[in-house]
């Protein structure tokens, strides 16, 4: 058992920290006031590679596994980049994977190369309003028009539309009560986000302002028939491949934004003197920062152990929801007495934890709330019936 980085992964840090190092919090705190999405930042990121962190080489990834990407992200996360600097990239890790598994070589390199090259942007378009966490339940269609498919249909939360070229689209090629199983019918494809035929309109939010979240209407999209990724009507399943390194990136990203604030908050403690002594100097300061701290080391190793086991080929479902689970609670709760411990500047934006709060919010929300994370383990690790 080894419970170290290795030398690859503390490169990995040691670069990704030193590109966050040209970001510094103002750089984030005048993003979140205007809303102007971080590209600097992602050609930063793009100009060393560090896009196709998880991708085949053959396209210009480093073809490195789920940990690395970890240590990516809690890196740009801990950074004060937060999820501001993060969800800028995170799709690029996980979203393309049914590409990778399941697409041909032209779609491969049509489509990762400019990806990789930070040339194109994608968003990730499944979540619907009428549907919700029941995926089976989406409404969208793609009709056969014939060698080509036309979409049409509302999308909701979609990430970065405003600025993406292309999306991964989930939409049903067969009616619900055509197919043996719910999930059957459901196709996956990755095209251009014409905005000839889509309508985007940005949802306001309670943070991450920088990295837009969006209704997406489509209107008879015209989707050539070589965007479909794989079979006709198997786009769920392969969606399920990212479901696991995604849960991981997410953890990974909330225990970042933890850290961060947690070593805020220690900072402030330590600084800041009333009653003729640091406030740092009383438990009832200090005792929650340390719970804090061991529960982010603990939420930490679990999520560590979900990518390794994901990059083994090894089940990881349980672990990585427990990961997602702890984290964010972990995370939020690091971020919430971070502010505390600045008494009335933690709601300063200037001291950037309240920003924090705010963003640590969405990994308690997405991809998935935190009650089917328990309900997954619930019902796989402790083999009790299915409640929905
Ligand atoms: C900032 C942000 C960015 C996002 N980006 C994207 C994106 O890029 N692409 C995309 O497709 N989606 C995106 N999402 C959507 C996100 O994945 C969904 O919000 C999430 O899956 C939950 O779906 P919902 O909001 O419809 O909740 P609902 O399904 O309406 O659920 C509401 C609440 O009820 C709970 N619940 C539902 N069913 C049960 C049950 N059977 N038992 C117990 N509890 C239950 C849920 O856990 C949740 O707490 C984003 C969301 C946010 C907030």
């Amino acid at each position: 058992m080894d419970f170290q980085f290795t030398e690859q992964q503390q490169s990995i840090q040691d670069a990704i920290e030193k590109i966050c190092g040209d970001f510094p919090l103002d750089y984030w705190g005048e993003r979140d006031e205007s809303g102007q999405f971080p590209e600097e930042f992602v050609q930063a990121l793009a100009k060393d590679g560090w896009l196709g962190i998880a991708m085949p080489e053959e396209y210009g990834g480093a073809g490195l596994g789920i940990s690395d990407a970890c240590v990516m992200l809690e890196s740009i996360a801990r950074s004060g980049a937060g999820l501001s600097g993060a969800s800028a990239v995170h799709i690029n890790v996980f979203g393309p994977h049914p590409i990778v598994v399941h697409g041909t070589e032209e779609q491969k390199k049509r489509w990762l190369t400019p990806l990789i090259a930070g040339e194109e942007k994608c968003c990730f378009g499944v979540t619907e309003p009428d549907a919700g966490l029941n995926t089976s339940a989406i409404k969208t269609r793609a009709e056969r028009d014939g060698n080509n498919y036309k979409v049409s249909g509302t999308k909701m939360w979609t990430s970065t539309a405003q600025e993406a070229e292309k999306v991964l689209l989930l939409a049903r090629t067969t009616a619900r009560d055509k197919v043996a199983k719910p999930f059957d019918g459901i196709s996956l494809f990755y095209t251009d986000l014409d905005r000839r035929y889509v309508e985007i309109r940005e949802i306001p939010k309670m943070g991450r302002k920088a990295v837009d979240t969006n209704f997406v209407f489509y209107d008879n999209l015209p989707v050539p028939k070589e965007d479909l990724i794989g079979e006709e009507g198997r786009g769920f399943y392969y969606l399920l491949d990212g479901i696991n390194p995604e849960r991981c990136l997410i953890a990974a990203e909330a225990i970042g934004i933890g850290q961060f604030a947690l070593s805020r908050a220690a900072d402030y403690a330590r600084e800041r003197v009333v009653f003729d002594r640091p406030i740092g100097q009383n438990q009832g300061i200090q005792h929650p920062l340390a719970e804090s701290w061991a529960k982010l080391e603990a939420a930490r190793l679990l999520t560590y152990k979900a990518a390794w086991l994901y990059d083994q080929g090894q089940p990881c479902g349980a672990e990585a929801n427990a990961a997602k689970y702890l984290c964010a609670e972990v995370g939020f709760e690091a971020c919430e007495r971070a502010i505390l411990t600045h008494g009335g500047m933690g709601y300063a934006k200037e001291y950037h934890v309240e920003r924090m709060l705010r963003e640590v919010m969405i990994t308690r929300l997405a991809p998935v709330g935190q009650q089917l994370a328990l309900s997954y383990i619930a019902e796989r690790q402790l083999r009790m019936p299915k409640s929905y």
